[in-house]
């Protein structure tokens, strides 16, 4: 396994893979879990080159201490990757990937992405993800590309991303891995305590519950918020963000979640200063 961390480097070796070749890749922010990795043993049966960067990007982090705090264990996911038949990783440092710094382009959010779920809440993040993707994917060239649930409207935007920018590869989205509690799993969940960890069953138990209230008929999406808000209050240190309702295949957001054949339930919220989110599809 190959850690590579400047661009040219990466350039030179990615050219001795030709067009018959299967490049995968994994694009992550480090500090790696099961769910991490089941994107990862999905790649490594699929594609003959295996590639996983981790780059903490600083464009999709709307406040700077949560990406001074973001866990960050370069060794320790090493170790694991090089027990995973991983041929490269690509481990940037911020400037080799922004040359230009505040004077790089950037990208702009289409109308149909604003104001939902983390679009609204994180200025400035999804603009900053596609940024960091469109370096990746040129500097990578992968023809799969595998993305989690979990971040569900990132795994939209960058296949829209993909589609618009004539990116040329497959994109698979994977289910969210979750603990033995059913909470999903993150890296930001290192960052809380056993008790605050018990609060972070707010986010699954409430898309539980809304999806009993829906199969006993509630089906107004006002009624269904409502009624979450009361159920929320016994988790006392989760602090809701949004809880929403999509069509979970065009985005729309639903009044009613009769609206949808496949609907999207999207939760998100705060634990002190860590935030959480978690969706569903019903
Ligand atoms: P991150 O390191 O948080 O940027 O995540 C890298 C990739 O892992 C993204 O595609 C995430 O959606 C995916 N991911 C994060 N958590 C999970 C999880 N619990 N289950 C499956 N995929 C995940």
């Amino acid at each position: 396994m190959e850690v590579i961390t400047k661009v040219d480097e990466f350039l030179k070796l990615r050219s001795k893979y030709n067009f018959s070749t299967r490049v995968g890749f994994v694009p992550t922010m480090g500090a790696l879990h099961e769910g991490h990795l089941s994107l990862i043993d999905e790649m490594v049966g699929e594609c003959d080159f295996r590639v996983v960067s981790i780059f903490v990007n600083p464009m999709q982090f709307d406040e700077r201490a949560d990406f001074d705090k973001y866990p960050r264990d370069l060794d320790q996911d090493l170790k694991i990757l090089r027990s995973k038949n991983i041929d490269a990783v690509f481990v940037p440092e911020v400037d080799e990937i922004y040359p230009f710094g505040k004077n790089g382009f950037e990208f702009v959010l289409p109308d149909r992405f604003k104001g939902k779920m983390c679009a609204s809440s994180r200025e400035g993040h999804f603009e900053g993800v596609c940024s960091v993707i469109v370096k990746l994917f040129n500097i990578v060239r992968p023809n799969f590309v595998y993305f989690g649930q979990k971040d569900y409207l990132q795994a939209k935007i960058v296949e829209s991303l993909i589609e618009d920018m004539f990116l040329n590869c497959v994109i698979n989205v994977l289910p969210t891995v979750r603990d033995k509690n059913d909470v999903a799993l993150s890296s930001r969940n290192s960052l809380l305590s056993d008790d605050e960890m018990k609060d972070a069953e707010a986010l699954i138990r409430c898309l539980n519950f809304v999806d009993r209230l829906i199969r006993n008929g509630e089906t107004d999406t006002e009624g269904l918020l409502k009624l979450s808000r009361d159920f929320l209050k016994s988790f006392e240190k989760f602090e809701l963000e949004y809880l929403e309702f999509y069509d979970a295949v065009g985005l729309r957001r639903l009044e009613n979640v009769m609206d949808a054949q496949a609907r999207l339930i999207a939760i998100a919220g705060r634990i002190g200063k860590v935030r959480l989110i978690d969706n569903k599809i019903l």
